[in-house]
């Protein structure tokens, strides 16, 4: 390969990868005065940040019209109480500290919002909804910042993954990148790693964590992410923290007939009987209204996913009255599930496997090839706690104890599929990378879901929705900064 060097190759801040958290940074570096040139493997910016909802913030301009009375301080004790102390309190205190200001900050720089919601029943509305088109929400920011970026002078490369950092003795140099095959050093004096973690590779998702990709966890809309900052980090002296650390949650069936969030999905989602291949019940189902509980029980199945088990009259009652669980905020609770009826049909048609129908709950087993008698007596027995309001097993609150008793009968796959990986480089709150004595390593940053320290095993849902992309979001805006603070603008 012969090494080719670009006229332009000289730098403040070199930024690995293009997504919420990398952006954010390079725009904080521009806007403070920097010379900045963003990397980006893919041919185009976004990475997993154009699928999110919204991002995490408490005592923001959004939230204080509303009177919500939920306090950064209440928020770290939450989130450290909800992580048992496992994450790093320097850095979820810099974080909700930031997050507020954050807002503020997207907003001046024409980022729309919808709305602060909650996604579970009772939770604090801390996710800041972003307005964008569905399933693909965090678009428009990505554009916006993307469009904000280029304005202040960012040098923006596509489709040029970064394939080396460049260390000499404590100093960062730069990094070496890869344009049309040809690699292309960059010098830099900061180096802020963004690549959003190995969610697509196999062999660390198997080393680290145990399970199969694809297989018993897949990936949901992360492209090409093997962790290639995480590695370029480590081999510069960057300390390992969060490897194994993945962002579960239950998803409805798939295959042909089935789009996702589609009414049979919104169905599946619901609480209501769920069965592993056993036949047998494995958890409080009504965990559904939190995506990390939820997720991390499905996790346990070693199958990667279970069934869920209703009847006719649970099916009308979806119908007629509405669903309790919000499934996205395309389908919130007490929406009608009017089309299940033309949604089943067509994944019938279209012979989808995921889903079964029968007259009868032993030939419903067969279909879904779980022993008969094993998921009668467990439909038994469920019936029976309906019937007497209270679940001897799991204690499943009485009003999500619906019976399975008039046929026909439903089941549904659902799925364990994670969202990311949550850690790999060990950071200290300023966002600066740390060696194995937790010394910073001068000049190099890490920010978004290649930075470990912020969750204990599981991503945080409860006390703080939309922790990972506020976190990409605030940990690029912070490492921006400090950037600024060690060139000395
Ligand atoms: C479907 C979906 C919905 C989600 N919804 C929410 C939500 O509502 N709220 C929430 O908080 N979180 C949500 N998340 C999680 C959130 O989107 C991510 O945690 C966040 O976007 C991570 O941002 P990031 O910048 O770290 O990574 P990314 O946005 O993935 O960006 C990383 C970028 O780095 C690039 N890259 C990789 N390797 C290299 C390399 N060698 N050189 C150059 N570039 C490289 C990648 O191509 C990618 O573009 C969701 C995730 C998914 C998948």
């Amino acid at each position: 390969m012969k090494t080719g060097k670009a006229e332009n190759s000289n730098y403040d801040v070199a930024i690995i990868g293009g997504g919420a958290s990398g952006l954010a940074a390079a725009l904080t570096a521009a806007e403070g005065g920097a010379r900045v040139v963003l990397l980006e493997k893919r041919n185009h910016m976004g990475g997993s940040s154009n699928f999110a909802e919204g991002l995490f913030a408490v005592e923001s301009e959004m939230q204080r019209p509303m009177y919500m009375n939920y306090s950064r301080a209440q928020a770290f004790r939450n989130v450290m109480e909800y992580n048992h102390w496992k994450a790093n309190a320097r850095l979820v205190r810099a974080f909700i500290d930031e997050s507020a200001a954050t807002i503020s900050w997207l907003l001046n720089r024409g980022v729309e919002f919808t709305e602060a919601i909650t996604n579970i029943p009772d939770g604090w509305r801390t996710l800041h909804c972003l307005k964008g088109p569905f399933g693909a929400m965090g678009s428009p920011m990505i554009k916006t910042l993307t469009r904000r970026a280029r304005e202040k002078g960012v040098d923006i490369r596509l489709a040029t993954p970064a394939k080396k950092i460049l260390r000499k003795g404590d100093n960062i140099n730069g990094v070496i990148a890869e344009r049309e095959g040809e690699p292309e050093p960059i010098e830099a004096k900061t180096v802020v790693i963004a690549s959003g973690g190995y969610a697509n590779n196999k062999e660390w998702i198997k080393k680290y964590t145990g399970y199969d990709l694809g297989v018993n966890a897949i990936p949901i809309r992360n492209y090409d992410k093997v962790g290639d900052g995480i590695r370029l980090g480590w081999e510069v002296g960057a300390a390992e923290e969060g490897m194994g650390v993945l962002h579960f949650f239950r998803v409805g069936p798939m295959g042909p007939g089935v789009r996702m969030l589609c009414h049979v999905e919104c169905a599946c989602l619901q609480p209501f009987l769920w069965v592993n291949q056993q036949g047998e019940r494995f958890c409080d189902e009504s965990i559904a209204f939190n995506d990390t509980f939820e997720g991390n029980a499905s996790a346990r199945l070693k199958e990667g996913y279970s069934y869920t088990i209703f009847d006719d009259a649970t099916k009308e009652l979806m119908v007629e009255h509405g669903i309790e669980k919000s499934v996205s905020n395309k389908n919130l609770t007490g929406t009608r599930l009017t089309n299940f009826d033309r949604d089943l049909k067509k994944a019938l048609d279209k012979k989808n496997t995921e889903i079964a129908v029968a007259g009868t709950i032993e030939e419903l087993a067969r279909k879904i090839k779980v022993e008969p008698s094993v998921l009668k007596a467990t439909v038994d027995e469920y019936n029976r706690f309906c019937d007497t309001g209270c679940d001897e097993v799991f204690a499943k609150e009485p009003k999500y104890l619906l019976p399975v008793k008039k046929p026909k009968f439903y089941a549904m796959k659902g799925h364990t599929v994670f969202l990311g990986t949550l850690g790999g480089i060990k950071i200290n709150h300023r966002m600066e990378v740390v060696d194995e004595k937790e010394k910073a390593i001068p000049g190099l940053y890490t920010v978004g879901t290649d930075a470990g320290g912020l969750y204990g095993d599981s991503y945080c849902f409860l006390p703080a929705s939309g922790t990972t992309l506020g976190f990409a979001v605030n940990s690029g805006r912070i490492a921006g900064r400090n950037a600024l603070r060690y060139i000395g603008k």
